[in-house]
């Protein structure tokens, strides 16, 4: 049995420890799935949405609690905290509304004047395997659409979050789900694999890195279900000589520090084209140096620590490598203390593309800045990275701006804005930051079976 710990990263404190479950847990929580998913497609839309949205009410009025249990688990500073159960509960709110429209049955007129339709059926058990950087709003982007769908989930969070994916589960409890139909698995990632081989586990959807999302795949496919995968990513931020360079550059900050940097969709790659590179350097490094670090539950801390000591670690290790292959270390980068979440955030300039800090994720606070002759070179250096979850371009002609986001390699481009989520708009990518795609109708439609109904 592996012994799961909830830890400060922020202080280092153990808070609480919970022992995995056991196998026979872990079947009888099978069979109750099993038993929640019978209930639960039958249940009419009405019902479910008028529980989803129960579930925006729960997480709405105990917003701190949620807030708080975020960020004592993974270090983000509390008023990010806050505004991620906001968003969960819009998620909610968003599917109990939409998701009977979305799931309607489709007519097909046939060119023999026979007519077709196609339903949208639920699958049964959904397993989700979640990261520790936004824990929340992570598993809420895959509940609200998979359970308004009417299938059930499972959720295995990352090993860091415990007390988060158990207060997942709650609120879904205190809405009044069916017993079973959301449930928190606390077992670690080994024990995962052999869940995906269950015949109770229809599909399985992965957040996290390349190597998690390789394996849990290849899981998968070696048992024929499907898997949706949202991976790393190395988002480009292209600034051209026509954009609006102050707030391209104050924008810019609040991309790559948000959740302090460990985010997949972060902006970590700025692209500028040389006639403004040195106006927008310089503002990117003021607003960057104005930014506090303190207690994530102080009001005014911009930032606090990594989410665990080692991710600090590792953080250093890409910029020290870098350097050592010839990158410039414009601001910050100091080592962190052994066994410290704490971490100072840095710049680099002048990166070979030898260096990790080129072709590597870097999940932090670590802004890479790269400038280049003119608007094709810029587009060439941001498609050239494994990875294509985002991108944003910054410039005032807005046609030129479509028309090179068209060539960017990429699952969403946002035009002189960052890139974020939201429930309206669908969310994934391409190269090696996966396949699939979330929120939206485009989400819901992840995890059913389109089914043809052929009228003869
Ligand atoms: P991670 O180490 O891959 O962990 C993610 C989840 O996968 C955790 O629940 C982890 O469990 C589990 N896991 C790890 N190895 C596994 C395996 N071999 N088999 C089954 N499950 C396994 O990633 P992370 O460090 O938490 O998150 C950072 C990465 O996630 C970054 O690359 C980031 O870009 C990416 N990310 C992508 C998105 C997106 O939407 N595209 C969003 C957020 C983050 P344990 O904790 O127990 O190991």
């Amino acid at each position: 049995m592996t012994v799961i710990k909830s830890i400060n990263p922020y202080s280092g404190e153990l808070l609480k420890e919970f022992n995995s479950l056991t196998e026979k847990e872990i079947q009888a929580k099978l069979s109750t799935g099993s038993v929640a998913f019978s209930i639960w497609k039958e249940t009419a839309f009405e019902k479910r949405a008028e529980l989803m949205n129960n579930a925006a009410k729960v997480l709405k009025e105990n917003r701190e609690k949620y807030a708080r249990i975020i960020s004592l688990e993974m270090g983000k500073v509390l008023k990010e905290s806050l505004s991620e159960v906001d968003k969960c509960a819009w998620a909610c709110e968003y599917y109990a509304e939409k998701a009977s429209e979305f799931l309607q049955a489709e007519a097909i007129d046939l060119p023999d004047g026979k007519k077709a339709k196609v339903i949208h059926q639920p699958l049964g058990i959904i397993l989700a395997v979640m990261p520790w950087n936004f824990p929340f709003w992570q598993v809420f982007r895959f509940a609200a659409p998979t359970l308004m769908a009417g299938n059930v989930g499972i959720l295995k969070h990352a090993s860091n979050v415990p007390q988060c994916s158990l207060a997942i589960e709650e609120v879904f409890t205190l809405a009044g789900f069916p017993t079973g139909t959301f449930q928190s698995f606390l077992i670690d990632s080994k024990t995962t694999t052999s869940l995906i081989e269950d015949d109770r586990i229809k599909a399985v959807t992965l957040t996290g890195s390349e190597k998690a999302g390789a394996s849990v795949a290849a899981a998968a496919g070696k048992n024929i279900k499907k898997s949706l995968l949202e991976l790393g990513g190395s988002d480009p931020f292209i600034v051209l000589k026509d954009a609006d360079i102050r707030k391209a550059a104050e924008t810019a900050v609040k991309a790559r520090m948000i959740n302090f940097g460990q985010s997949c969709i972060a902006a970590k790659r700025f692209i500028i084209e040389e006639e403004v590179y040195e106006e927008f350097l310089s503002l990117f490094v003021e607003h960057f140096r104005n930014l506090k670090q303190g207690d994530p539950m102080e009001e005014d801390s911009d930032f606090a620590c990594m989410a665990r000591p080692d991710l600090a670690e590792e953080l250093y290790n890409q910029i020290d490598k870098s350097v050592k292959a010839g990158a410039t270390v414009l601001y910050g980068g100091d080592k962190p203390e052994e066994g410290s979440a704490l971490f100072q955030p840095a710049i680099l300039t002048d990166i070979p593309t030898s260096a990790p800090g080129y072709y590597e994720e870097l999940f932090g606070p670590v802004a890479t800045i790269f400038k280049v002759k003119n608007a094709e070179d810029a587009i060439a250096l941001a498609n050239d990275s494994e990875f294509g979850l985002g991108a944003s371009i910054w410039s005032e002609d807005k046609e030129k701006a479509e028309n090179l986001a068209s060539k960017i390699e990429s699952g969403a481009v946002f035009i002189n804005a960052m890139v974020a989520s939201n429930p309206h708009l669908p969310f994934g990518g391409v190269k090696k930051s996966g396949f699939g795609r979330e929120l939206s109708r485009y989400g819901i439609l992840e995890f059913v079976n389109s089914k043809t109904v052929y009228l003869g």
